[in-house]
């Protein structure tokens, strides 16, 4: 499985609009390989997700883990997900906006707060084609916010509202991760995820 090189903002490719797949395309093998590269990719990079147009692929696939993740130590685990031709759209009468601090595999050593929607209906396909309809909260809907942005051409730093959250890695150590956390846990005691 061989490893991607992962495009870095100012890369215009970052910027364009990934196009659907038909299910003839997802399945032929040059678009599985793609995805088995693109799952080596994200966990050799330590990320919590990666979408194919960070790897120079414009197409509407992203894949999300977290496991035991150095880069993001507080987030709880996320099984391996592969999301191809995923649509969010928001659950009536739930969730909230939850400001989430994230990084990203293409913006090296910035982090920034990110109004994200705490609850949301995600409907895609798996790997085989088979379609996935379920409801994804916490910091799980979070992490499909950020990896569905990609397709769209959407980096983080798009969404940054407050724009004195942007930080380094490691001043976000030093002065913003205690009370990130902090609130991480009350996110996850409420939707457990
Ligand atoms: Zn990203």
């Amino acid at each position: 499985m061989p490893l991607r090189k992962i495009a870095q903002i100012g890369h215009p490719v970052l910027r364009e609009k990934a196009r659907a797949l038909t299910r003839e395309e997802l399945l032929a093998p040059a678009t599985q390989q793609l995805i088995d590269d693109m799952i080596a990719t994200m966990r050799d990079a330590q990320g919590a997700g990666l979408a194919a147009i960070q790897v120079y692929e414009t197409v509407r696939i992203a894949v999300v883990e977290v496991g035991q993740n150095a880069r993001y130590p507080y987030k709880p685990p996320i099984p391996l997900t592969i999301l191809v031709n995923p649509e969010l759209n928001p659950v009536a009468g739930e969730g909230e906006l939850f400001d989430n601090y994230e990084g990203c595999l293409s913006v090296p050593d910035l982090r920034g707060l990110v109004p994200r929607q705490t609850v949301l209906r995600c409907r895609s396909w798996d790997r085989h084609g088979n379609p996935v309809d379920r409801v994804v909260k916490g910091l799980e809907a979070c992490t499909y916010q950020h990896e569905i942005d990609h397709l769209d051409g959407t980096l983080f730093v798009d969404r940054v509202v407050d724009r004195q959250s942007f930080s380094t890695w490691k001043d976000w150590e030093r002065f913003h991760r205690e009370p990130f956390v902090a609130r991480v846990k009350e996110l996850v005691a409420k939707y457990g995820s």
